[in-house]
């Protein structure tokens, strides 16, 4: 009984030792993050955070941190930014005008992004997207160009930059404009490139692996050396709805991405883009937004798991823009009489399939049998009970479809340029109450959600040039600028 009572005391003091470290381990890290990751949803805003758990019935993980702040988005040049002006204000914390990457007014001055001042504090860095690699988003954290469709100087500055992991999509801008110039795996690729280099050599030869498939990405032996690009696809990576298991999702990029940095003692910058819930935003596609912030969420869960096995890890998720005026809530009448406050986010759970998969197969379809068009519309969207109202709308589209082909222009030529394709995806909105002010960006302020040390920084009512800022702060530096020297061409 004695020797019971003892070892019970022995237990409680080690409890209360155990309890004390845990309490003051925390604290030995309290405002400075050995890493940052941070989470950028293209075109995602509060409002498509919080309209994806309606449609899921669940929390999202990014919507759990414990910090939240806004931030107000507007170019030096207008309310309404592009990616390219708001990615240099996270990057750089310079608020420039819309198209311009990371640079001033003139292309003369490159401005430091905070990327770079973690190359320079001697961590390692990473770059992930779901769009092309050269993109606006991630050439503003690696690159500086006076304009974002720059895209061979952005892709060759990457090889310079020496960041330990990039991966997305858009190898079309690696590879040499002439096939046979061309890795095996890269002739049926067509190439972006106006000249004859091989990027994905050259980086081959700095001492990168190159990756092209999920399974290489899988079987990465890593270590400290190693380093990795990664180019999936020829342009953007597909929408989540339609990914096949041979690309790997953004969460299993993050993963693997985390693993390589962790390496480094000194710590790490990665930035994580989820670049198509814009794109989807742009297009009014309700199902495919939601499923594009799920994505980023899975990602973003990966993130958390890493922080809680490495506490000195600062995690950010927010945005660049707004995309789409999306609202919960739309109308108000059902047919001419008041029909109070609703939603009904259920209607996108069983889409199957993107807009840009379904507007091209049913036009492709209705070209030839504008029924059976309908039909493919119907089962891809997983919705039984269309009235028959929707139902002629939809005909009508189809038949408009067969009758003019591509002369049936729709009002969202650049995103969603299929008559029948607009047409569902006003009807499909319409049913889940899902309302868009625009197929544009508009100027509503930015969410951000934040844990680990340093995040209650994030907390406040901002402009987005103090992400940069703050993370800089956080590391106790601030961004710099430099002159850009004009390199003679190389042949
Ligand atoms: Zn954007």
């Amino acid at each position: 009984m004695f020797i019971l009572v003892k070892s019970r005391r022995v237990i409680l003091s080690l409890l209360v030792i155990i309890a004390l470290i845990f309490l003051a381990t925390p604290l030995a890290w309290a405002d400075n993050p050995k890493s940052i990751v941070l989470f950028i949803g293209d075109g995602m805003a509060s409002n498509h955070r919080t309209i994806t758990e309606r449609v899921f019935g669940k929390k999202l993980y990014m919507n759990t941190l414990p910090i939240t702040g806004i931030y107000s988005t507007d170019a030096a040049n207008t309310i309404v930014t592009d990616s390219a002006a708001s990615a240099t204000a996270m990057a750089t914390g310079q608020k420039v005008n819309t198209e311009y990457v990371s640079t001033d007014r003139r292309g003369k001055i490159a401005y430091e992004t905070i990327a770079e001042a973690a190359r320079r504090l001697g961590k390692s860095v990473g770059i992930l997207t779901t769009t092309r690699l050269t993109h606006a988003t991630p050439a503003c954290f690696g690159a500086h160009a006076r304009n974002r469709y720059y895209i061979k100087k952005i892709a060759d500055q990457y090889l310079e930059q020496d960041f330990e992991v990039w991966m997305g999509g858009g190898r079309r801008d690696f590879i040499p404009k002439s096939k046979e110039n061309r890795q095996e795996e890269d002739k049926n690729i067509s190439s972006k490139r106006s000249d004859e280099r091989d990027l994905l050599k050259e980086f081959s030869q700095k001492g990168y692996t190159i990756i092209r498939t999920k399974a290489e990405l899988m079987a990465l032996n890593i270590g400290e050396d190693t380093k990795v690009f990664a180019a999936f696809t020829q342009s953007h990576m597909p929408y989540e709805l339609d990914r096949k298991e041979d690309l790997p999702s953004l969460a299993e990029m993050t993963a693997v991405a985390l693993k390589i940095l962790s390496q480094n003692p000194k710590g790490f910058f990665l930035m994580v883009e989820g670049g198509k819930i814009d794109h989807a935003s742009h297009a009014n596609a309700p199902a495919t937004v939601v499923h594009q912030v799920l994505a980023l969420d899975r990602a973003v869960k990966a993130g958390l798991d890493f922080l809680s096995r490495h506490p000195d890890t600062l995690i950010l998720v927010g945005g660049d823009h707004e995309t789409g005026g999306m609202s919960m809530g739309y109308g108000g009448f059902k047919g001419d009489k008041w029909g109070g406050y609703f939603m009904r986010p259920d209607q996108l759970l069983n889409v199957k399939h993107s807009q840009d998969w379904l507007a091209f197969k049913s036009y492709r379809m209705a070209r030839r049998d504008p029924a059976k068009a309908v039909e493919l519309i119907k089962e891809t969207l997983g919705i039984s009970d269309f009235t028959e109202e929707e139902l002629k709308k939809l005909l009508d589209a189809a038949e408009l479809t067969k009758r003019e082909g591509k002369k049936a222009r729709t009002p969202n030529m650049t995103y969603m340029p299929y008559w029948l394709g607009f047409t569902y995806l006003k009807i499909l909105s319409d049913r889940a109450r899902v309302g868009w002010t625009s197929y544009s960006h508009t100027g509503h302020p930015i969410l951000i959600t934040a844990a680990g040390p340093g995040s209650e920084k994030f907390s406040g009512f901002y402009h987005n040039t103090e992400i940069a800022k703050k993370m800089a702060a956080l590391w106790g530096i601030t961004l710099g600028s430099k002159p850009i020297v004009k390199k003679p061409r190389k042949k």
